[in-house]
C-alpha cells in the first residue's frame, strides 16, 4: 500500500536492526484517516471471505481493527493480556512471547465472543516472529471458529513470522513488507 509505505519512509524511526518505531501515526498518535484507508484495503483483500468477526490483541491492534471493522460491518474482539495465574474456565487462552518486552504472558478471550459459526480475521499492527498471530490463531482454533486469515499493517519480512505462518497455511496479507532496515541505510520494502 503506497500511501502507508510513503508514511513509513517519512516518519518511521529505526531502532538498531530490529525495531521500527512509528509512534507518530500508528503506535502512540493515531492517524485515523490512514487507518480508515488501511481498513478499506483489508476489506478489498479479504472481500468475499464473509468475515463476521475481527480478532486483535491489546493494545496497538485495537484502533486499526476498529477502523477495519467499519468496512467489514462486524464487531471487534480484542484478546486481553492477563497477568493472573488463575485463568478461568470461561476463556480461551494462549501463551504469547512479547517481541518488544521478551516476556511470556497469557492472552485470553471470553468464550462468549467466539463461536464455531464465526469467520474470523486477525488484525495486528506488526508481524515479527509471529508469536502474537500464533496465539490468536490458537484461540480461534479452541473456539471452533474458522480462521479466514490475518491482516497486518507492517510485516518485517526479514524476521521469520510471516514465512512460518504462511508455510503452516495461514493467509497473511501485509500492507507494507519491510525487506531490510538499518539506521544508516534506511528502509527497503519487499514489494
Ligand atoms: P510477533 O508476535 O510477530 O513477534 O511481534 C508482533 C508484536 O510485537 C506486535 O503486536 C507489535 O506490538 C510488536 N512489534 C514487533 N515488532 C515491532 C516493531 O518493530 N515496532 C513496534 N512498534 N512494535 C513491534
Amino acid at each position: 500500500m503506497e500511501l502507508l509505505k510513503q508514511r513509513i519512509r517519512e516518519d518511521g524511526v529505526i531502532k538498531g536492526t530490529e525495531v521500527l518505531k512509528v509512534d507518530s501515526f500508528l503506535n502512540h498518535q493515531m492517524d485515523v484517516e490512514l487507518f480508515d484507508a488501511m481498513g478499506a484495503e483489508f476489506k478489498r483483500r479479504f472481500s468475499g471471505c464473509e468475515v463476521n468477526k475481527i480478532l486483535t490483541i491489546e493494545a496497538s491492534g485495537i484502533g486499526i481493527a476498529c477502523l477495519a471493522a467499519r468496512h467489514f460491518g462486524c464487531p471487534v474482539v480484542f484478546a486481553k493480556k492477563s497477568q493472573s495465574r488463575n485463568i478461568s474456565d470461561n476463556v480461551f487462552c494462549a501463551k504469547v512471547e512479547s517481541f518488544t518486552h521478551g516476556k511470556v504472558y497469557d492472552v485470553v478471550v471470553s468464550r462468549e465472543y467466539l463461536h464455531p459459526e464465526d469467520k474470523v480475521l486477525l488484525i495486528d499492527d506488526f508481524l515479527a516472529n509471529g508469536e502474537a498471530l500464533r496465539g490468536l490463531a490458537a484461540i480461534v482454533a479452541q473456539s471452533g471458529a474458522q480462521l479466514v486469515g490475518a491482516g497486518i499493517v507492517i510485516e518485517k519480512a526479514f524476521q521469520p513470522g510471516g514465512a512460518n505462518l504462511r508455510a503452516q497455511g495461514m493467509r497473511v496479507e501485509s500492507l507494507a513488507r519491510v525487506a531490510a532496515m538499518s539506521e544508516d541505510e534506511g528502509i527497503t520494502f519487499a514489494d
